[in-house]
């Protein structure tokens, strides 16, 4: 039975319940609406980091809310022995935003780390060589997927891993040449915009000299969209405005606008034939209601032309921001996710500052602080919160 909680007393609880992984929460949500968040003691925040970038359309919008309620009245989950409408709907929804070509497909799973996995599979099941991850990626935490995260403490305490993967850095031609010319690699992986290290956007360029080189040297080009895709930063994948065609795609986040999904597609016969009957699966994934409720979020994107707003509110906060403190360096990224640079390390402080002050942001790392919000954020919600940022600075400075 759940206990009912009293002011205060949910800090204690949680450490007395919950494994340490995460540290100390700092609020205990109650409800939300739109792009408001409410805690247990009534106090009210504006989000703009929407649960790490999966809240497309906010707390409780009547679309989502109208599709978990109806696919779970009518039938959540049979298995994959057999399949459902809801499934096959977002299946031939995702091939025709992702302009996959004939002989694409997709694989459902639960999460972004899942969506990975299935691309290092098929990767390896192709051609069993080295992967390339970039500097800084984040690809996710279970064994393959963290094998091509780029941060050491997340990775080394749990030992080698079977997979040989190499570091490059971004944006350098010559070194992925380099490597790639050894004629051992598997595949490449790339996130377009990278997320966790603090929202840095690849260059569109590098982008197409990976996917030339990929295809040269017999490896295959796998976007990692987890964070980046479904929409926030203004188009439906962020590698598309690179004008590039991958061989694998991975997204999760947004995708089921707070119901658990992820999605890998492969891009033509040739990867989608990869893995045969039996060598992959899943029990959840794909799930009707799942798939019924991420149907929802994409039609509501589009139905609400949310892309075009996206695009309208990323540039109007990235312009305000960039002048509204002289300690901002720089302001990266677009659309729904952006990340605001500091010349010093600040970002810590900020997301008290700004917590207590009724925002809830993010720090992707110590001198940067990301937003990830709704795309449901209005130009007054955004406004308020650029109005806010430069006493907030001030505040932690002095
Ligand atoms: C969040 C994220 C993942 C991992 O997704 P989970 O759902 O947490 O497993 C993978 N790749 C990128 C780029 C991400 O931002």
């Amino acid at each position: 039975m759940i206990q009912q909680s009293t002011p205060g007393d949910w800090q204690e609880r949680y450490h007395s319940a919950l494994l340490g992984v995460f540290g100390s929460p700092q609020l205990c949500l109650d409800h939300g609406y739109g792009c408001i968040v409410v805690d247990s003691d009534g106090n009210e925040y504006l989000d703009l980091l929407g649960g790490i970038a999966v809240n497309a359309l906010g707390y409780a919008h009547p679309a989502w809310v109208k599709a978990v309620t109806h696919q779970a009245e009518t039938l959540a989950h049979v298995s994959n022995f057999f399949t459902t409408r809801p499934q096959l709907d977002l299946a031939e929804k995702m091939l025709s935003l992702a302009k996959a070509p004939e002989g694409s497909a997709v694989f459902f799973s639960n999460s972004g780390t899942e969506a990975n996995e299935a691309a290092i599979k098929i990767c390896l099941a192709r051609k069993n060589g080295r992967i390339i991850a970039l500097d800084h990626a984040f690809h996710g935490r279970t064994l393959g997927a963290l094998a091509l995260t780029h941060k050491a403490a997340y990775r080394q305490p749990f030992g080698p891993s079977a997979i040989d993967v190499t570091f490059v850095a971004p944006d350098d031609h010559g070194t992925l040449c380099h490597e790639l010319d050894k004629g051992d690699v598997s595949a490449v992986f790339v996130e377009p915009v990278q997320g966790e290290a603090g929202v840095v956007p690849l260059s569109r360029e590098y982008l197409r000299q990976v996917r030339e080189l990929t295809v040269c040297h017999d490896a295959l080009m796998v976007v990692d969209e987890v964070q980046c895709g479904m929409g926030r930063t203004g188009r439906w994948f962020a590698h598309q405005g690179a004008h590039i065609t991958p061989d694998v795609m991975t997204t999760a986040k947004a995708l089921g606008g707070g119901f658990p999904i992820g999605a890998t597609v492969t891009f033509g016969p040739h990867v989608s034939g990869v893995l045969t009957a039996g060598q992959h699966g899943t029990t959840f994934g794909g799930n009707a209601l799942a798939c019924a409720v991420a149907c929802a979020v994409i039609s509501t994107i589009e139905s609400d032309d949310l892309l075009a707003h996206v695009r309208k509110i990323g540039a109007l906060m990235s312009t305000a921001l960039q002048q509204c403190h002289p300690s901002i360096t720089q302001v990266r990224g677009s659309g729904a996710l952006l990340g605001i640079q500091f010349d010093s390390d600040i970002a810590g402080d900020l997301v008290v500052a700004a917590r207590d002050a009724g925002f809830i942001v993010n720090a992707a790392n110590p001198s940067t602080l990301r937003l990830a919000p709704p795309y449901v954020l209005t130009e007054a919600q955004a406004q308020s919160f650029v109005d806010a940022l430069p006493g907030l600075i001030d505040s932690v400075r002095s």
